[in-house]
C-alpha cells in the first residue's frame, strides 16, 4: 500500500518569491550571521505587521517563549496559567525557570483554552497567563485582558500559529504584555527555523535583546550579570522571512480557501467533527487542517493517522496534554489532575496535508482515502 508516487505530505512550505533573491544577497554581500541588515528590517516589517513597536528576532518560537518568560522575570514557585492541551514549548519555557505551569481544560468547539476556568485557578504566587491561539480560531482575549487587569497579572500570548489572524478586527500578536511568533515550516511564513518576540514597552525590548544573546554588556563586553542563552537569528533567515512576509496576505487567503475547500469535501461524511468555520471574533484562518474523530468510532487518532500514513496521507495527530507529559508525572507533578475534554482532543484529533503548496488534486485525494478509512473502521 506504501506507494510513495502518489504520497501527499503533511506539510510542504511555498519558497517560490523572493526567497533565492535575497538569499543570494547574503551570499554577494558576505552578509550571513545575526549581524545583517535583513534581521532589522524583518523584526520592523513583522512588528508593524502587528502594530507592535519592538520584534526581537530568535532562533525559534520555542527560543521566543523562553525570553519571554525570563524577562517577565518569572522563576522559582511562579505559576503560570496555560492551557494544558498545547505545545510543550510553553509548559518546558516556565519549568526551565523553576516556575509551576497550572492549567485549564480546553474548549471542545474552539479547541481553545476554556477562559471561563482561569479565575479559579488564580493563586498568591499566579504571575502570568500564557495564552495560546490554537489551530485557528483566536483565544477570547477580551475575557483574558479583562482578568489579567483585574489580578494584575502579566499576559504571554503565544501567536505561533496565528500569522495574519485578529480577534475583533485586532492583530494576533499584539494582546500580550509579550507576544511570540514562530517560523517554523509549518506556520504561516517560515524561516525554516525562527520565531519573534514582540513588546511595546522600550526596556523590556531591550531586556529581550540581551536575553537573546546571552546577556554580554555592551562595556566591558564578556562581563554578565545574567545569563540566558544564544538565540539569535541569522540574516540567512530574515532574508526567507522578508520574502515570505511580503506574501503573507496571499498565504492566508490560501489557508481560508483550502480551508473551505476540504470542508466542502468533507461535510457529510458521519463519524467526524470539522474544525468550526468561525466564531463571534475571528473566521478560523487553519494553521493546519485538524479533524476530530467522532466519541462513538472506536479508534484513536494515532491508529487512525497511521492508517492513512499507510495509504499515502501525511497526517499528524493533535498535541498530548502537559498534565498527561511522562516529564511531569515522574516529577510527581499533575498527579490524578483531569481535563476531560482537552484529553479527548489529544485522543481524537489529527490534523491533515495543509501546506502552502498543497494543490486541490492532492486535497481530493486526501479526502477520498480519508474517507476509505473511517468506512474501514466503523
Ligand atoms: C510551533 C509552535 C511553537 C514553537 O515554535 P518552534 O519555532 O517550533 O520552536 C510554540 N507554540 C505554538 C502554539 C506552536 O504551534
Amino acid at each position: 500500500m506504501s506507494d510513495k508516487v502518489g504520497f501527499v505530505p503533511v506539510n510542504e512550505p511555498l519558497l517560490n518569491g523572493n526567497e533565492k533573491k535575497y538569499l543570494c544577497e547574503c551570499i554577494d554581500t558576505g552578509w550571513i550571521s545575526s549581524e545583517g541588515p535583513f534581521v532589522k528590517e524583518f523584526e520592523e516589517k513583522m512588528s508593524a505587521s502587528v502594530g507592535r513597536k519592538y520584534g526581537i528576532a530568535v532562533s525559534s518560537g520555542t527560543a521566543a517563549l523562553e525570553v519571554a518568560v525570563q524577562a517577565l522575570n518569572i522563576s522559582d514557585g511562579d505559576e503560570v496559567l496555560m492551557p494544558t492541551f498545547t505545545i510543550i514549548s510553553c509548559a518546558m519555557a516556565v519549568t526551565k525557570r523553576g516556575g509551576v505551569p497550572v492549567f485549564v481544560d480546553s474548549d471542545r468547539n474552539t479547541w481553545n483554552m476554556c477562559v471561563d476556568q482561569i479565575e479559579s485557578k488564580i493563586t498568591s504566587r499566579t504571575k502570568a497567563i500564557m495564552v495560546v491561539h490554537l489551530y485557528g480560531l483566536p483565544v477570547d482575549m477580551k475575557k483574558v485582558m479583562e482578568i489579567a487587569g483585574k489580578h494584575n497579572l502579566k499576559v504571554i500570548e503565544d501567536a505561533a500559529e496565528m500569522h495574519g489572524q485578529t480577534y475583533d478586527g485586532r492583530p494576533c500578536g499584539s494582546f500580550g504584555d509579550i507576544s511570540i511568533f514562530s517560523f517554523y515550516p509549518n506556520k504561516h511564513i517560515t524561516t525554516g527555523e525562527g520565531g519573534m518576540v514582540l513588546v511595546d514597552d522600550e526596556a523590556l525590548a531591550s531586556r529581550c535583546r540581551s536575553l537573546r544573546n546571552l546577556c554580554f554588556q555592551r562595556d566591558p563586553r564578556y562581563v554578565h550579570e545574567e545569563i540566558s542563552d544564544n538565540y539569535r537569528f541569522t540574516n540567512l533567515q530574515a532574508a526567507v522571512g522578508l520574502a515570505q512576509l511580503e506574501r503573507l496576505d496571499e498565504f492566508v487567503e490560501k489557508k481560508r480557501r483550502m480551508g473551505k475547500l476540504y470542508t466542502e469535501m468533507l461535510t457529510d461524511i458521519k463519524g467526524i467533527i470539522l474544525p468550526m468555520p468561525k466564531d463571534e471574533h475571528a473566521e478560523n484562518i487553519y494553521w493546519v487542517y485538524g479533524i476530530l474523530l467522532d466519541d462513538y468510532i472506536n479508534i484513536d487518532n494515532r491508529s487512525f493517522v497511521k492508517k492513512l500514513g499507510e495509504k499515502g496521507v501525511g497526517c499528524r495527530t493533535f498535541f498530548w496534554c502537559m498534565h498527561e507529559q511522562p516529564v511531569y508525572l515522574k516529577q510527581g507533578m499533575y498527579d490524578g489532575e483531569h481535563y476531560p475534554d482537552a484529553e479527548y482532543l489529544a485522543r481524537k484529533g489529527f490534523y491533515i496535508p495543509s501546506g502552502l503548496a498543497l494543490t486541490e488534486e492532492q486535497m481530493m485525494t486526501v479526502c477520498e482515502r480519508l474517507k476509505e478509512t473511517l468506512n474501514e473502521v466503523v
